[in-house]
């Protein structure tokens, strides 16, 4: 792996070919004598750097990508059941300490300047195998959409979701509220559907979330996957963070994949939505 720069931009560029040679469990079989996430196929992945209950009856597993984009490059395999989705899963909130602890781990790491944290669900959501899990990169440079955000954060007197947070309640773009989350339509999406899961205290990276923080988190994460999951066969979700910008705010970004990006985005980079965030509201509820 190596990280290159844009000849044009000099934006970061991660060179990967040993990801080639990844499985394709959706094109090839979905059976889980052949899923290397599944209980009994534990030898198929690379040695456990974190496992939640016993060797032979463990709720979540974690371990290093065996086809990593980066260094510190993790897989956190959610459940055992080969079926679940993550709403469905007993143990969401064992789940969800361990998002964060991985998160204090590697962003702790030196030379890490970023953590990315996000799930592929489904083939269209970007996963090669569909047993339900997430992943975790420890990144040796902070990514062009994490520095934009930063930076615009950085610049406005006051922070714009916080201000949000109001506004959005007022036009009735709010979802769901729990004890310390918002769970909102934005007002300005970018993919149909979207959501995103506000904590209410400022703050700028999810290494701050306590105990009570995450086991809301929890709460809102497996209400949106069941509310995508009646949309779409797959979705992503990520989390965005801002180390070392205390005045940007952290927040969740889900979506269900109903369009693909295509070749306007691409060109452009600005995207199209063609969903009223009032409808998403009422979708979602
Ligand atoms: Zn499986
Ligand atoms: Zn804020």
């Amino acid at each position: 792996m190596t990280v290159r720069r844009h000849l044009i931009t000099g934006d970061p560029v991660v060179f990967a070919p040993e990801r080639a040679g990844r499985p394709h469990a959706f094109i090839d079989d979905e059976r889980e004598e052949l899923c290397p996430f599944c209980p009994g196929n534990e030898s198929q992945t690379p040695p456990e750097i974190l496992r939640v209950g016993e060797p032979s009856r463990w709720s979540v597993r974690v371990f290093p990508n065996k086809y990593p984009a980066v260094e510190g490059h993790e897989v956190i395999v959610e459940s055992p059941d080969h079926d679940a989705s993550f709403d469905s899963i007993a143990d969401a909130a064992a789940v969800v300490r361990v998002y964060v602890g991985r998160y204090r781990a590697l962003s702790s790491r030196p030379g890490v300047k970023y953590t990315a944290l996000f799930k592929n669900h489904g083939r269209f959501g970007g996963a090669s195998i569909p047993h339900v899990h997430s992943q975790i990169a420890a990144l040796p440079f902070v990514p062009p959409r994490v520095e934009r955000e930063g930076d615009a954060f950085a610049r406005a007197p006051d922070c714009p979701l916080c201000a949000a947070i109001g506004a959005h309640r007022r036009d009735g773009l709010v979802i769901r509220e729990g004890a310390s989350f918002v769970w909102l339509a934005p007002s300005t999406p970018t993919f149909a559907y979207q959501q995103w899961i506000v904590p209410k205290q400022h703050q700028n990276e999810m290494a701050a979330f306590g105990e009570d923080e995450q086991r809301d988190l929890t709460v809102l994460l497996q209400a949106s996957a069941a509310a995508m999951r009646a949309i779409s066969p797959s979705h992503n979700w990520l989390f965005l963070n801002f180390p070392g910008e205390p005045s940007a705010h952290a927040y969740v970004d889900l979506f269900p994949r109903v369009t693909n990006v295509a070749g306007f985005e691409l060109e452009t980079g600005t995207y199209i939505d063609v969903v009223d965030p009032a409808e998403t509201v009422r979708l979602m509820r």
